[in-house]
This record gives structure tokens, C-alpha cells and sequence, in this order.
């Protein structure tokens, strides 16, 4: 046990079960994000791996080194394949039986020269090192996803750290070996205090990156639903128009800028005519479609600076800032006109509808109540009339 006084594989080993700690808590508190789970059963892989191998230098049996190595490299693997599944590529899998293979296949080369371990390291070495240059690339050169970019860049120069330390623990190996070196203890080995020297605090430094992109990711989706919430709570689901709720605070607002500007502002109320009909003979899916269809079209025709809701049911606001009475009403007759030649595809044929339209005008100390029961009274008026007409109330 004397191996572990002072010594750097204790720090090592240490530091590894407290980042698989931390990732196990990073995948608890980030579900469902993919990609945690797999850097959590990577670390543990990992941390088995090592622990076994500690148990080889204690016991000697090939077995627990074999078996070591083997989960080592695996737990580095599923780790990768994390990232991958982070970034949403497609998974290379392969590399975990490859891996594992190829480890477990030169390892039995252990058993027929026991000393000759430098041969064996290069070539743990060397798969450990190429490992994450897949991951690296992934991640470096992702374009979309800006949101993680910055800690994407972290994960990528500390994997990339961990490769190159790797590769050149490989070359120390592969030149002891070639030169036929004396075999030396791992604790008193240069290709091993390298990793634990300097690859463990890379990957210790990449976890850390990790985490950072997790929680990137998870600020980035937030503020998409906080949009999407946003855009829900102001948009009437079946029209896209703006809903009720929105109108009025519009309304509030364009009504003190009219006032300012000294500036008319204009509002119809438009209710389509005779709807109940509409949805008796062609049914309610029509009837959505011609709401839809209608409101599209007020939408299109209504200018940038108009502001176009759907006050429920069939019932229709558009408020027209900077319009005056006799502009509103030439505005709305045409787009009667317009709505009349709109062509819906029911289940009994196409069929068309009008609507009727009733305009009003500002006052100096209307409310919203007022106002609308002006226009109210000439949508009243425009229906009494015959429908499919404009109604002023001065
Ligand atoms: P009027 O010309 O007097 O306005 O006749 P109307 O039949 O349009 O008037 P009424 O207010 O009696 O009926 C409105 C109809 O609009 C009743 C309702 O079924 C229909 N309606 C309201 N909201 C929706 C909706 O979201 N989808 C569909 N398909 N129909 C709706
Ligand atoms: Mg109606
Ligand atoms: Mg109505």
C-alpha cells in the first residue's frame, strides 16, 4: 500500500470520484437533457477501471489489469459518446467494442512476457488518446447551437489537452519499449505520472465544461419556452390574430400616443355575417377555416401601424392610428369587398361569406369602454342595414 503515500495516484483517483460524483448529481439535476447519463456511467466505468488496476499493483493478477484496462477505456468511450448524444449526432457506438477489444487483445500479451509492460501502455495509450479527437471535432465544429458555444469551446481544448497528454504518454512508452529500457514501477514511471499528473486535471477541468454547457443548454431552452409562453399568452391560437388580452394593452397605448400627436384614431369592430349558418351547413372545422382565411387577409391588407385582434367568437377589432373617419371607412369597405371574393373549401362545397363592419372615431376622454360602444352601435346599425356593409358613428 505504500504506493499510495503522498503519491499522485491517490490525488488522481480521488479527483475522479469526485467529478463521477458531481457528474451523478449533474445527470439528476439536468434530466431530461441527453448526454449527463452518459458522462455519469462513463466516470463510474472509469473509476472501476482504475480502482482495479490499483488492485493489480497490489495483487498482481492479470486478470484485475485486464479487466482494468478494459473498463477504463470503456468508461472513456461512453463518455464520449455523451457528448455526441449532447450535440444530437449520430452515435459511434463502435468505439466501445473496438476499444475494449483491441485492449483486452494486446493485454494478453501481458501474460507471455509479464515485464515488458511499456509495449502494453503504448498501446492503451494510443487508443486513449485518439478516443476523444472525434469528440473534439464534434464539438469544435458545431456552427449552429450558439447558446453552448462558449463552454463547447472549454470541453473541446480540455478533451483536446487530455488527448495530447495521452498520445505523448504514448511515445514515452513506445520509446521505452523500443529501446529495450528496464522496466519500471508505475509509481516510479514518467508515462504514468503523466496522466495522473495532467490528464486527470484536464478531465477535471472538462467536466467542470461539461456541466457548463449543460446549464447553457438548459438557459437557452427556458428562454425559447419563456418566448413560446410569451407568444401563447398574446396570439389567439386559432387565427394568430392578437387576442383580447393584448388589444386592450395596445389599445392603452396607442390611445395616449394619438392623444399626444394630436393624431385621429380610428376603430372597427368587424363581425362575419350570419355565421351560425356558416358552421350549420358546412360544420365547425369550415367555419375555424373561414375565421382563419378572414383573418389572414385582414392581417395582410391591415398596415404596420394598425393593430388587427380577435375580440372573440366571430368578432373582430382593427385600430387604425393616424386614419381618419372618412380613410377608415374607405379601408373597411374595401376589405369587405375583398373578404366577400374569399373562397373556403367545405364538405359540401366552397362556399363564401361577408362580414359587417361598424367605425368610430376618438374622442378627447374616451375610454376603451366608449369608444367600442360607438363602434358597436355602428356594427349594430351596419347588420340592421343588410349586412355585408360599413356603419360610421362619428
Ligand atoms: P350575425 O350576422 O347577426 O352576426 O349572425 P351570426 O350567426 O354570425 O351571429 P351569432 O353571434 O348569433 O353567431 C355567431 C356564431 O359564430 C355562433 C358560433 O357558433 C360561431 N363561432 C364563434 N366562435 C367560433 C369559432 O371559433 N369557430 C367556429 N367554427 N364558429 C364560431
Ligand atoms: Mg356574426
Ligand atoms: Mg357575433
Amino acid at each position: 500500500m505504500e504506493v499510495l503515500y503522498f503519491s499522485p495516484m491517490l490525488l488522481g483517483l480521488n479527483l475522479l470520484i469526485a467529478v463521477a460524483i458531481a457528474s451523478t448529481a449533474l445527470w439528476f439535476m439536468s434530466r431530461p437533457i441527453p448526454g449527463p447519463g452518459y458522462w455519469m456511467a462513463g466516470m463510474w466505468m472509469l473509476i472501476t477501471g482504475v480502482l482495479m488496476f490499483i488492485g493489480f499493483m497490489v495483487t498482481r493478477s492479470p486478470v484485475l489489469n485486464v479487466l482494468g484496462n478494459a473498463l477504463q477505456l470503456a468508461g472513456e468511450a461512453v463518455f464520449l459518446l455523451g457528448v455526441f448524444r449532447f450535440m444530437d449526432r449520430p452515435m459511434p457506438y463502435w468505439i466501445i467494442p473496438v476499444s475494449v477489444a483491441a485492449i483486452v487483445g494486446f493485454n494478453l500479451h501481458y501474460w507471455i512476457n509479464a515485464g515488458n509492460s511499456d509495449f502494453l501502455m503504448m498501446i492503451y495509450s494510443l487508443i486513449a488518446g485518439l478516443l476523444p479527437a472525434q469528440a473534439v471535432w464534434v464539438l469544435l465544429q458545431q456552427r449552429s447551437d450558439a447558446a453552448t458555444r462558449p463552454a463547447r469551446l472549454l470541453v473541446g481544448v480540455c478533451l483536446f489537452l487530455y488527448s495530447v497528454v495521452t498520445l505523448l504518454r504514448a511515445w514515452f512508452s513506445a520509446d521505452a519499449w523500443l529501446t529495450g529500457q528496464p522496466y519500471t514501477p508505475p509509481n516510479e514511471s514518467f508515462s504514468y505520472l503523466l496522466p495522473y499528473n495532467f490528464a486527470i486535471p484536464a478531465l477535471v477541468m472538462g467536466f467542470i465544461g461539461v456541466t457548463l454547457m449543460t446549464m447553457q443548454r438548459i438557459l437557452a431552452s427556458s428562454r425559447a419556452l419563456e418566448e413560446e409562453l410569451k407568444r401563447l399568452a398574446t396570439i389567439d391560437p386559432l387565427t394568430g390574430a392578437l387576442n383580447r388580452r393584448s388589444f386592450n394593452e395596445h389599445f392603452d397605448r396607442e390611445m395616449h400616443g394619438a392623444m399626444r400627436r394630436q393624431s385621429s384614431l380610428c376603430m372597427a369592430l368587424l363581425d362575419l355575417d350570419y355565421f351560425k349558418h356558416v358552421n350549420d351547413n358546412q360544420g365547425h372545422q369550415a367555419g375555424d377555416e373561414a375565421l382563419r382565411q378572414f383573418s389572414d387577409l385582414c392581417r395582410r391588407e391591415a398596415r404596420a401601424t394598425d393593430i388587427f385582434a380577435r375580440f372573440g367568437g366571430e368578432e373582430f377589432v382593427l385600430l387604425m392610428p393616424d386614419t381618419t373617419l372618412e380613410g377608415a371607412r374607405s379601408i373597411l369597405e374595401r376589405l369587405l369587398s375583398e373578404v366577400s371574393r374569399i373562397e373556403v373549401i367545405g364538405p359540401h362545397g366552397p362556399f363564401s361569406f361577408n362580414a359587417s363592419a361598424g367605425v368610430s372615431i376618438c374622442h378627447n376622454g374616451d375610454t376603451l369602454d366608449s369608444f367600442m360602444h360607438r363602434a358597436d352601435k355602428a356594427l349594430y346599425r351596419a347588420k340592421h342595414e343588410g349586412r355585408n356593409r360599413v356603419s360610421v358613428e362619428p
